[in-house]
């Protein structure tokens, strides 16, 4: 089996008799013919679904459909017109009135936002964790279907998933992955029992801070002709365009991930040694709590996320003082891309968290997160260096 770097080129297996092409082309056409007109029948894609409109199928997101595939070792994948679009596909297709979902309270804020907006249909979500032994405990017979991510954000943190993942089983809850973090680069959920692996595409795979793209990876051919169904129903497949950036992006996403996840190790360390620093939140630190697991689970041995936590010392107007004064890091939300971005999580990512969940988890209002890019490392060190002050 090829390794990712070079599934991540050639993984869409695309090739041109006529021309020689082999690199994906961009169909922007809506429309393709139908019937065929040699054959009188539908024109069908190579896993067998309708190819006459892009909102069902369209070859050049199959292309990155086939890459992440490959990628998630998973034998299908569908790719969304954002990461939200994939995770309500599946909440529509594997949730149904007096169901219960169980997700992890450290995920995307909107992924738990979009669950619980689902009680006025009748499905109940449970918010668990942040740490295993909570987490396992609250899967109970009768619970359908599981959220975790590989890794959290902004606390980082690293869940024992395979735990997870047993209990699921015992139950007979189905166990989604949002792996956007840890990219398959890090960890593959399907290969460990997972029914589902989700990505926001925007992030790493995509790469460069220029497309909103979401993907899934799955196995279970009857469960991708359900979810290709809800896809069409929404209108939520990915754009060609945005297919053929991500395409372009994931090329690129071994080297990309290693050395943002080596700038990232790097400015832990060193503002774990920050006067002007409380506390950081890595799980590549060597006292982290997180880092015996991430040994346990990741796949490349001292690579550990791009993504870390800081709290700073003086306040919330400190913190705010510190996305102000940064230059070549930009405060924004988002992760994955070229350029450095820091994000205060209390107005963005953990925006829908209640505040109670919040203090619970140490989301306070001195947390900074950081995702790193792909610049000079010294110069984003100098950078926080005067911010901080
Ligand atoms: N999952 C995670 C872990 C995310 O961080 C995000 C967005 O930040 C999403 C899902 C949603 O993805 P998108 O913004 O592409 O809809």
């Amino acid at each position: 089996m090829p390794k990712p770097s070079t599934d991540s080129i050639h993984g869409h297996d695309y090739y041109d008799v006529e021309t020689g092409a082999f690199r994906v082309p961009l169909y922007l056409s809506t429309i393709f013919e139908h019937p065929d007109r040699r054959t009188g029948e539908s024109r069908k894609s190579d896993r067998g679904f309708e190819q006459k409109y892009s909102r069902e199928e369209n070859p050049t997101v199959r292309g990155l459909e086939k890459v992440m595939a490959k990628l998630e070792h998973a034998k299908e994948s569908l790719a969304f017109s954002s990461g939200m679009g994939g995770i309500a596909a599946v909440y529509l297709s594997a949730l149904s009135s007096g169901d219960t979902v169980v997700i992890t309270k450290e995920s995307y804020g909107t992924t738990q936002d979009l669950a619980l907006n689902l009680a006025k249909f009748g499905i109940k979500t449970v918010l668990a964790g942040p740490d295993t032994e909570d987490f396992v405990q609250k899967i109970k017979p009768g619970v359908a279907l599981v959220l975790i991510e590989t890794i959290t954000n902004p606390l980082v943190r690293v869940v024992d998933i395979p735990a997870i993942t047993k209990k699921c089983k015992e139950v007979g809850a189905r166990l989604v992955v949002d792996n956007t973090f840890a990219t398959p680069l890090l960890y593959r959920p399907l290969d460990h029992g997972a029914w589902l692996s989700v990505h926001s595409v925007t992030k790493y795979i995509g790469g460069h801070n220029d497309i909103v793209g979401g993907a899934i990876a799955l196995n279970d051919p009857l469960d991708l002709v359900e979810l290709w169904e809800f896809r069409r129903r929404l209108g939520s497949i990915m754009g060609p365009f945005e297919a053929f950036l991500a395409l372009r992006g994931v090329a690129t996403l071994k080297v990309r991930f290693e050395a943002q996840c080596k700038n990232a190790l790097a400015l832990a360390e060193y503002l774990e040694g920050h006067p002007k620093v409380e506390s950081v939140s890595y799980p590549g630190l060597k006292d982290s709590p997180y880092r015996k697991m991430a040994d346990k689970l990741f796949l490349e041995k001292g690579v550990y996320g791009g993504v870390l936590g800081f709290k700073v010392k003086g306040g919330k107007t400190k913190a705010l003082e510190v996305l102000r004064k940064i230059r070549v890091i930009k405060p924004s939300p988002s992760l994955g891309g070229t350029e450095s971005l820091l994000n205060y999580p209390l107005t963005s990512a953990s925006k829908t968290i209640s505040p109670a969940v919040r203090k619970e988890l140490g989301i306070t209002d001195t947390l900074l997160r950081l995702a790193l890019g792909l610049e000079d490392v010294d110069d984003l060190r100098a950078d926080l260096e005067q911010a901080l002050g």
